[in-house]
């Protein structure tokens, strides 16, 4: 049997490992867009004020991949699914064959229309790459704006402040940290941003952005005034990484759809981790993962039901946003 796995993230690794732990002799080959190998994507944010450098935060889930007989090979970014002849183009124009395959791509930050003109002064927190970026822009003096509705951007802005930076948090939106408890840790989460001396524009998104020259002017559409800032960091939920399967015949909504053996419509093709749909029984609604954890757990439970298990994926809440978001966001500001 070969398996593919498309991306390197948490999901992916797990689903390898599982693989490998229920087949001894199977062809497994992990292929991931970034040229970096696999890395702890949550300390992004630690390297913003320097607490900690790029070589401290590899993934000790890679550990031992290698001598456990699975193949990985960075820098190839699927471009194109081909379900007929089970095979995957990659942007080299190199093509993998599979008998079962993972999808495990992750998602990015959607950057909105009106800031996408500036992509030197814009730059999403989504990869090492870009943090990399971001921190060189930290030395600019000036202030620094970060646009979002909920964690990512909770805990991007604080840790920009820590770095000393005067930010400006443009939080367009619906309370979300909170859920399903709403507005209360909303609302301390958000005055907990303010005492720590991040400037708070909540509740519209970016109406105007004019370029000074030396940086960009936004303008909020509410909630806030005209800002000028030497960077705008992207720090919007994660929209699934999918756009390569348009076409394909893979079924798909916001994310690729799933059920809750985390198959897709194509018998042998799953999907795992931030870039699936999943319809979860328990809460009787379809959802969006976000969250290492559970990132982890998925992608274990598609490699063992690549094998064959037929495992149901049962989310937990401490798999996912309540060690996340909530209390555990609010205490962030405290420490
Ligand atoms: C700044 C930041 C802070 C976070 N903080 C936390 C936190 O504190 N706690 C927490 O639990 N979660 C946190 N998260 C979320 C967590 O990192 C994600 O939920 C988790 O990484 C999802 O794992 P994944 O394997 O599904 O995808 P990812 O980790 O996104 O990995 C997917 C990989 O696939 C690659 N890829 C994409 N497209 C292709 C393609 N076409 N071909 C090949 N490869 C491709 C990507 O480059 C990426 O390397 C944070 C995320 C960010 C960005």
């Amino acid at each position: 049997m070969r398996y593919l796995i498309l991306g390197n993230g948490p999901a992916g690794l797990a689903a390898a490992k599982s693989i490998r732990a229920s087949d001894a002799g199977a062809e497994i080959l992990i292929a991931g867009e970034e040229p970096s190998g696999p890395y702890l994507r949550p300390f992004l944010v630690h390297l913003l004020g320097g607490e900690r450098e790029a070589e401290g935060l590899g993934d000790p889930q890679a550990a031992g991949l290698a001598e456990s007989g699975i193949s990985m090979r960075l820098g190839m970014r699927a471009v194109r699914l081909d379900i007929p002849a089970k095979a995957v183009v990659f942007a080299d124009g190199s093509v993998e064959s599979y008998d079962s395959l993972l999808i495990a791509t992750g998602g990015r930050p959607a950057i909105p229309h009106k800031l996408r003109p500036f992509p030197e002064r814009v730059l999403p927190i989504d990869s090492l790459a870009n943090a990399l970026r971001i921190r060189e822009r930290v030395a600019i003096p000036g202030t620094m704006a970060v646009l979002g509705p909920g964690f990512l951007a909770a805990v991007t802005a604080l840790a920009l402040r820590r770095a000393g930076k005067e930010v400006v948090w443009l939080r367009p939106g619906e309370p979300r940290f909170g859920h399903p408890e709403g507005g209360k840790v909303d609302a301390e989460v958000l005055s907990a941003a303010a005492a720590a001396g991040i400037t708070v524009f909540d509740g519209g998104g970016v109406a105007e952005v004019g370029d000074t020259g030396e940086g960009l002017t936004v303008t909020p559409s509410r909630g806030g005034w005209p800002v000028t800032v030497s960077t705008v960091v992207i720090a919007t939920e994660r929209h699934p990484n999918t756009a390569f399967l348009r076409g394909s015949g893979i079924e798909s909504g916001t994310g690729v759809l799933v059920d809750d053996e985390l198959r897709t419509n194509v018998p042998e093709i799953f999907a795992a981790g931030d870039c699936a749909e999943l319809y979860d029984r328990a809460m009787q609604e379809s959802r969006l993962n976000f969250g290492w954890r559970s990132a982890m757990a998925q992608g274990r439970l598609a490699g063992e039901n690549m094998t064959g298990a037929g495992k149901a994926y049962l989310r937990t809440r401490d798999e996912y946003f309540w060690r996340l978001f909530g209390p555990p966001l609010r205490d962030r500001f405290k420490g």
